[in-house]
Protein backbone atom coordinates (compact mmCIF):
# COMPACT_ATOMS: atom_id res chain seq x y z
CA UNK A 1 0.00 0.00 0.00
CA UNK A 2 1.00 3.79 -0.84
CA UNK A 3 2.33 5.34 2.40
CA UNK A 4 2.91 8.88 2.76
CA UNK A 5 4.79 10.63 5.53
CA UNK A 6 3.60 14.11 6.94
CA UNK A 7 5.50 16.09 9.70
CA UNK A 8 5.95 19.55 11.77
CA UNK A 9 8.28 21.86 10.79
CA UNK A 10 10.52 20.97 13.26
CA UNK A 11 9.87 16.99 12.60
CA UNK A 12 9.08 15.86 15.95
CA UNK A 13 6.10 15.32 15.34
CA UNK A 14 5.15 13.11 12.54
CA UNK A 15 2.35 11.26 10.89
CA UNK A 16 2.32 8.25 8.41
CA UNK A 17 -0.75 7.37 6.39
CA UNK A 18 -0.98 4.42 3.96
CA UNK A 19 -3.38 4.33 1.50
CA UNK A 20 -4.94 6.88 -0.53
CA UNK A 21 -7.38 9.88 1.00
CA UNK A 22 -10.61 9.32 1.11
CA UNK A 23 -11.46 13.04 0.92
CA UNK A 24 -9.10 16.17 -0.44
CA UNK A 25 -10.33 19.09 -0.06
CA UNK A 26 -9.92 22.88 0.43
CA UNK A 27 -11.22 25.16 2.45
CA UNK A 28 -11.76 28.90 2.10
CA UNK A 29 -13.47 29.37 6.00
CA UNK A 30 -11.84 32.43 7.81
CA UNK A 31 -11.07 29.59 10.48
CA UNK A 32 -8.89 28.01 7.96
CA UNK A 33 -7.62 30.90 6.93
CA UNK A 34 -6.49 31.87 10.44
CA UNK A 35 -5.53 28.38 11.11
CA UNK A 36 -3.13 28.15 8.64
CA UNK A 37 -1.90 31.55 7.99
CA UNK A 38 -2.67 30.97 4.65
CA UNK A 39 -5.87 32.09 2.98
CA UNK A 40 -7.42 28.55 2.82
CA UNK A 41 -6.83 25.21 4.39
CA UNK A 42 -5.84 21.96 2.06
CA UNK A 43 -6.19 18.65 3.69
CA UNK A 44 -6.79 15.13 3.17
CA UNK A 45 -8.80 12.65 5.40
CA UNK A 46 -7.84 8.64 5.70
CA UNK A 47 -9.81 6.09 7.78
CA UNK A 48 -8.23 6.19 11.45
CA UNK A 49 -6.88 2.85 11.35
CA UNK A 50 -4.94 3.76 8.52
CA UNK A 51 -3.12 6.63 10.31
CA UNK A 52 0.11 6.46 12.31
CA UNK A 53 1.33 9.93 14.78
CA UNK A 54 4.44 9.90 16.50
CA UNK A 55 6.03 12.16 18.58
CA UNK A 56 4.60 14.30 20.78
CA UNK A 57 1.41 16.43 20.43
CA UNK A 58 -0.99 19.04 22.20
CA UNK A 59 -4.33 19.36 21.32
CA UNK A 60 -6.83 22.25 20.69
CA UNK A 61 -10.37 22.21 20.45
CA UNK A 62 -12.35 24.99 18.23
CA UNK A 63 -16.13 25.10 18.09
CA UNK A 64 -17.33 25.73 14.29
CA UNK A 65 -20.25 28.43 13.87
CA UNK A 66 -22.46 25.47 13.38
CA UNK A 67 -21.41 23.68 17.18
CA UNK A 68 -19.09 20.93 16.45
CA UNK A 69 -15.77 20.51 17.93
CA UNK A 70 -12.66 20.35 15.80
CA UNK A 71 -9.88 18.96 17.64
CA UNK A 72 -5.93 20.29 16.16
CA UNK A 73 -3.02 18.05 16.78
CA UNK A 74 0.13 20.12 16.88
CA UNK A 75 3.84 20.43 17.51
CA UNK A 76 4.49 21.85 20.81
CA UNK A 77 7.70 22.95 20.03
CA UNK A 78 7.35 24.45 16.39
CA UNK A 79 3.37 24.89 16.58
CA UNK A 80 2.28 23.10 13.08
CA UNK A 81 -0.86 21.15 12.85
CA UNK A 82 0.02 17.59 11.34
CA UNK A 83 -4.04 16.44 11.57
CA UNK A 84 -7.45 17.12 13.38
CA UNK A 85 -10.39 15.61 13.56
CA UNK A 86 -14.02 16.51 13.40
CA UNK A 87 -16.74 15.03 16.22
CA UNK A 88 -19.22 14.16 13.53
CA UNK A 89 -17.00 11.83 11.90
CA UNK A 90 -14.32 10.41 14.47
CA UNK A 91 -13.01 7.24 12.37
CA UNK A 92 -11.65 9.81 10.08
CA UNK A 93 -8.07 11.98 10.42
CA UNK A 94 -7.69 14.93 8.21
CA UNK A 95 -3.93 15.76 7.57
CA UNK A 96 -3.03 19.17 6.59
CA UNK A 97 -1.73 18.79 2.41
CA UNK A 98 1.38 20.66 3.11
CA UNK A 99 2.68 18.83 6.11
CA UNK A 100 3.47 16.18 3.25
CA UNK A 101 5.91 18.80 1.42
CA UNK A 102 5.01 16.81 -1.56
CA UNK A 103 3.90 18.99 -4.86
CA UNK A 104 2.52 15.62 -6.81
CA UNK A 105 0.26 15.15 -3.81
CA UNK A 106 -3.68 14.90 -5.80
CA UNK A 107 -5.21 17.97 -6.30
CA UNK A 108 -8.83 18.68 -3.99
CA UNK A 109 -11.83 17.31 -5.06
CA UNK A 110 -13.77 19.62 -3.11
CA UNK A 111 -13.86 23.37 -2.58
CA UNK A 112 -15.40 24.49 0.77
CA UNK A 113 -16.47 27.67 1.60
CA UNK A 114 -16.71 29.50 -1.59
CA UNK A 115 -17.84 32.51 -0.88
CA UNK A 116 -14.73 32.92 1.89
CA UNK A 117 -12.43 32.37 -1.17
CA UNK A 118 -9.87 35.07 -1.91
CA UNK A 119 -10.92 36.63 -5.37
CA UNK A 120 -6.97 35.61 -6.96
CA UNK A 121 -7.30 32.16 -5.97
CA UNK A 122 -8.13 29.35 -8.28
CA UNK A 123 -9.56 25.77 -8.29
CA UNK A 124 -9.28 23.13 -10.66
CA UNK A 125 -12.11 23.41 -13.32
CA UNK A 126 -13.34 19.55 -11.86
CA UNK A 127 -13.37 20.03 -7.97
CA UNK A 128 -17.08 20.63 -7.02
CA UNK A 129 -17.95 23.98 -5.45
CA UNK A 130 -19.85 24.08 -2.14
CA UNK A 131 -20.30 26.39 0.78
ZN1 LIG B 1 7.63 20.64 15.38
ZN1 LIG C 1 -12.43 25.86 7.05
Amino acid sequence: MHKRDAACSCGQLQVTVEGEPVRVSVCHCLACQRRTGSTYGFQARFPREQVRMTGEAREYTRISDAGEARTFSFCPECGATVSYVVASVPDVIAVPVGAFADPSFPPPQFSVWESRRHGWVEMPAEAERMD
